[in-house]
């Protein structure tokens, strides 16, 4: 772990809908500015392929397109964030994907960033109507990269779970001026081309001081 008296890492969260983009653009941008991509379900779904106690025991609520509980996922989380600042000691920074989700771990920020000395510059927000994600993720369980939770049954359930339980962080993150809206409509580099400049303002200027 990075010692207390260094200088903060930079961080944020992209927040968005099921479909919205933001597991590719996490992709383009720990490629192309050096934030290290951290997916909570990439490490939830790492978790039961190593036969993760405590992932097996919420498995069923994944596949259902629920959210597994907070508190399992932030210990994973935290967990994954530790071990990837003990081995990538000069990381430019941290983009969180799919974290936080509700407002209770929301309010978990705090102690995750005081925990690991994580600056959290902001929230962005990655905006897509919702026909357009019912779109996109049925093209994605029709493709290649098909996951388990990626039928039309559980797509639908996975969108009524993220506006009763994600979609008021929106208004939570708002209320504090720490969200930025990105447009998500439009091809990879469009989107990307919106985002980059947003990143490299909010690590200007964050808009979380602690
Ligand atoms: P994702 O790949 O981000 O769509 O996550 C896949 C699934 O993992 C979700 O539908 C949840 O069951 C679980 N999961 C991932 N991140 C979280 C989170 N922050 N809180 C609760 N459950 C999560």
């Amino acid at each position: 772990m990075k010692d207390t008296a260094s200088n903060p890492i930079p961080a944020f969260s992209i927040l968005g809908a099921p479909g919205c983009g933001k597991g590719t653009q996490a992709k383009i941008i720990q490629e192309r500015l050096g934030y290290y991509h951290v997916s909570s379900g990439d490490i939830f779904r790492n978790a039961i392929a190593r036969q993760d106690p405590a992932a097996l025991q919420v498995q069923d609520l994944m596949t259902r397109g629920e959210l597994v509980p907070d508190e399992v996922i932030k210990d994973m989380v935290e967990n994954e964030l530790k071990n990837i600042i003990a081995d990538h000691p000069e990381i430019h920074g941290i983009i969180l994907d799919g974290f936080p989700r509700s407002i209770g771990q929301a309010e978990m920020l705090d102690e995750i960033a005081q925990d690991l000395n994580l600056c959290f510059t902001g929230m962005v927000n990655l905006d897509v109507p919702e026909p357009i994600l019912i779109d996109r993720l049925l093209a994605r369980g029709a493709g290649a990269e098909q996951r388990p939770d990626d039928n039309e049954e559980v797509i639908r359930e996975r969108m009524k779970v993220y506006y009763r339980k994600t979609h008021p962080l929106i208004e939570h993150f708002s209320k504090r001026n720490q969200l930025v809206n990105v447009d998500g409509l439009g091809s990879m580099e469009e989107v990307y081309n919106r985002l980059m400049p947003v990143i490299e303002e909010l690590e200007r200027h964050p808009l979380i001081t602690r």
